[in-house]
């Protein structure tokens, strides 16, 4: 006989659903994610300019997003690459909040520098590059903030879902999975956007389950098409990188929308919302998933 899920991710038994705790609602100021709406976090990949942030913050709230991003932190292929302003770009961030009264979720790289981004941030995201830096986690975790945490790129689901346990263990409830893309032996697009991982963890964990489409995708072109997929698939939400000008953005320039592509992503999600929202939970995640065999 095969094993049951429990079995199989008994290192994190935490995470998975239990009867007691069906669906985690991670609450950012008047935003619930996990909860009934369906949440987009949408911004430029890094923090650029005022101008930059500004008008894009007000661009995808009008558009219907919930949650503004925005790297101050940049991991980058090349140490010469812009590594984000830091600071500064933190301090862009909550006048940005202020000026759009959307919350922010930006990354933190290193645990030194976890609490003053936790200062400033609403949700702390950590990298696919940083998922198993298990200091990190713990350090972010005890900051108190929702924590963002992204699929490390060549991690399975059972290393992901260990990483959200630690980040429980150490007394921080709210966390949001996201299913960025994994490396695989395809090579045409960025990243392989495992859209299957999302139906499982919606299936066998409590936990928030969001996709990036944009560092799936790698290409713009995919990115409103992946989107609808992940809706279809029961994400609880999207994080999209936009930027008024993309093909001059400093960091993910290929994969970024600019503010009419956002729009239309935007309104082709609405049937799929439409759907989503007829559809009782229940129905979505199958009574015996947990009982289910893998
Ligand atoms: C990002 O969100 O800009 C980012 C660097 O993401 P990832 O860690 O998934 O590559
Ligand atoms: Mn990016």
């Amino acid at each position: 006989m095969r094993q049951s899920w429990h079995e199989r991710f008994c290192d994190s038994p935490d995470v998975l659903k239990t009867a007691r705790c069906d669906q985690t609602v991670v609450p950012v100021l008047d935003a619930e994610i996990g909860g009934r709406d369906f949440i987009t976090m949408a911004g430029p990949c890094s923090v650029e300019t005022e101008f930059q942030l500004m008008a894009t913050a007000n661009h995808v709230r009008r558009a219907g997003a919930r949650i503004l991003r925005g790297g101050a932190f940049k991991p980058r292929s090349s140490p010469y690459a812009f590594q984000g302003h830091g600071l500064a770009g933190l301090q862009m961030l909550a006048r940005a909040r202020d000026e759009s009264g959307l919350p922010i979720v930006t990354e933190v790289m290193s645990e030194c520098d976890v609490p003053m981004v936790a200062e400033y941030a609403d949700i702390l995201q950590i990298g696919t590059r940083n998922m198993e830096n298990y200091a990190l986690l713990e350090a972010a975790a005890r900051s108190g903030r929702p924590i963002l945490l992204k699929r490390g790129m060549m991690a399975t689901i059972a290393d992901f879902l260990r990483s959200a346990q630690l980040i429980l263990d150490n007394g921080n409830p709210n966390v949001i999975l996201c299913e960025r893309g994994i490396r695989t032996f395809e090579t045409a697009m960025r990243n392989t956007f495992d859209v299957a991982a999302i139906v499982l963890l919606k299936q066998i964990s409590h936990l928030p389950v969001i996709a990036d489409p944009s560092h799936a995708a790698g290409c713009r072109d995919l990115v409103p098409a992946l989107a609808r997929i992940a809706v279809a698939a029961g994400a609880d939400g999207l994080l999209v990188e936009v930027h008024p000008h993309p093909e001059k953005a400093w960091s993910d320039a290929d994969q970024t929308l600019n503010f009419a592509e956002f729009d239309d992503m935007m309104a082709s999600l609405d049937p799929y919302l439409a759907l989503r929202s007829q559809i009782a939970p229940q129905e979505l995640v199958s009574a015996d998933a947990m009982e289910a065999v893998g």
